[in-house]
């Protein structure tokens, strides 16, 4: 299908092609014609999905065309009706629409001069938008369009009430969309309060055209250095909400336990699980108090939670597709994400075919312990010292910096041979391309050795 059989008004349709949609979207495909009709909608889709368009296209072609003048999107967060907002600029900009984003925090001055100037579209948060109907100060703004994006989302923030409210001011001759990735029962009783004879489409699923901002890294590590490299990353990145990706059920056990019992915020996901338990594990995860979910991909498919700073790959998936999936979790809603791969040489060519098979762009990074040093390093390190051969300058340097503390100026010495030995003392996490590319010649050397004798064994 093409944009063009939707008959946008022709500067419309010139903001798609700018912004260089060739197709539309599932949703897209679906919402734009019931919207086009005027039908209330109740669309079960999240972002990603191009649900932006999928409201913003239709909405905007009735405002170019002259058929509404002003049109509402209650957003529940002040980045969404940012990203909102961006995106209605984008497309509608020929058509000179006019768009203004109201929120909190800031005066109202601004926003309430813009509205009585004559916005079409205004993209708003619950709070600031209840605050000036409340006071009357946009009773102008009669919008023929309601669009209430992210619904669920506003009911675990709270904005429940808030939203009622707000139509209480908002006049009934309206067309109101109502979005949302999952439909609780508060908003499916809030549909049929605020909607009339709505038709309903879901759009849920894997057929995402996601724009995500991931960075992509892969740290080259031994089998048996998994769980402490885990576990450094944790502590060291700066996370949010973390995914751990496992291949089994029972290593998603081990992993869990193992993190719960270091002290993390861990919770297990897999299909073993009752129905119930996974209800509650989502449940915690999804508001936060759940910080790390260790999963397997089937457990993870359905699994739609924002905020998601980091995915960790503890084994490289089966198969690139999994791997698209696994990091499609993090950097939703323009922000950006964090994609950690752990891989043995074992491991290596399943992610070169990732790499060139989905056109992944991840880089290989190291992660320097510090603090870290262990009894093992502390020999290693002991033993440079006793084999250090004395310098011919040593005396005369000490003498020539006799003013300086000796305890000071030895855990100078000390850091300086530290931070220069930090390759040998098992501080860092993760191979340098160097090592790397030995340890590649030595595997691939070792299995061409393999399947040589194997041959040589098969002829005799
Ligand atoms: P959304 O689900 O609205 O947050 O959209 C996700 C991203 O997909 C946004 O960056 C859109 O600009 C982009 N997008 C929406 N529809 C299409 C489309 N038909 N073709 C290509 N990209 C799209």
């Amino acid at each position: 299908m093409k944009f063009s059989e939707f008959n946008f008004h022709k500067d419309l349709a010139k903001g798609v092609k700018i912004a260089g949609f060739k197709e539309p979207s599932p949703i897209q495909e679906e919402a734009i014609p019931i919207i086009a009709s005027g039908s209330d909608l109740v669309g079960q889709a999240h972002t990603g999905t191009g649900k932006t368009a999928a409201f913003g296209l239709p909405m905007m072609d009735k405002l170019a065309k002259g058929e509404i003048e002003r049109a509402l999107v209650i957003t529940p967060t002040r980045e969404l009706a940012t990203q909102v907002a961006d995106e209605l600029y984008h497309l509608g900009r020929f058509a000179g629409i006019r768009t203004l984003t109201v929120y909190g925090g800031v005066g109202y001055g601004r926003q309430i001069a813009l509205i009585h100037k004559g916005v079409q579209i205004v993209v708003a948060t619950p709070g600031r938008l209840k605050d000036l109907y409340r006071k009357g100060k946009i009773d102008v703004f009669n919008p023929e369009i309601v669009v209430l994006d992210e619904a669920d989302e506003m009911l675990d923030m709270g904005f429940l009430e808030e939203i009622k409210e707000i139509f209480e001011y908002i006049p009934q001759n309206r067309q109101t969309l109502l979005f949302s990735a999952t439909m609780p029962e508060p908003i499916k009783q809030l549909a049929n309060d605020i909607l009339y004879q709505p038709e309903f489409l879901s759009v849920v699923g894997d057929e995402e055209t996601t724009n995500n901002i991931i960075d992509q890294r892969y740290y080259m590590i031994n089998e048996n250095q998994r769980d402490e490299a885990l576990v450094k990353l944790l502590e060291t990145e700066e996370t949010n909400k973390c995914i751990v990706f496992c291949r089994m059920k029972r290593e998603v056990d081990r992993v869990a336990e193992h993190l719960q019992a270091l002290g993390f915020n861990a919770s297990g996901l897999h299909g073993d699980l009752e129905q119930r338990d996974r209800e509650t594990v989502i449940k915690a995860y999804r508001r936060g108090e759940t910080k790390i979910m260790v999963a397997t991909d089937v457990a993870a498919r359905g699994l739609d939670v924002k905020d998601v700073s980091h995915v960790f790959n503890f084994h490289i998936p089966f198969d690139p597709q999994s791997y698209v999936h696994r990091i499609g979790r993090t950097g939703r809603a323009g922000k950006s994400g964090q994609a950690i791969t752990l891989v043995t040489t074992e491991e290596f060519r399943e992610l070169q075919r990732i790499q060139k098979e989905v056109g992944a762009e991840m880089r290989l990074a190291t992660l320097q312990g510090g603090e870290g040093l262990d009894d093992t390093g502390r020999e290693y390190l002991a033993e440079q010292i006793r084999d250090i051969h004395i310098h011919n300058d040593a005396a005369d340097m000490l003498t020539y910096m006799s003013e300086m503390d000796k305890e000071l100026l030895l855990e100078k010495l000390m850091s300086r041979l530290i931070s220069q030995e930090k390759k040998h003392i098992g501080t860092q996490i993760g191979f340098d391309q160097e090592t790397v590319d030995e340890m590649m010649q030595g595997y691939m050397g070792e299995q061409k050795a393999t399947r040589n004798n194997n041959r040589r064994r098969k002829r005799r």
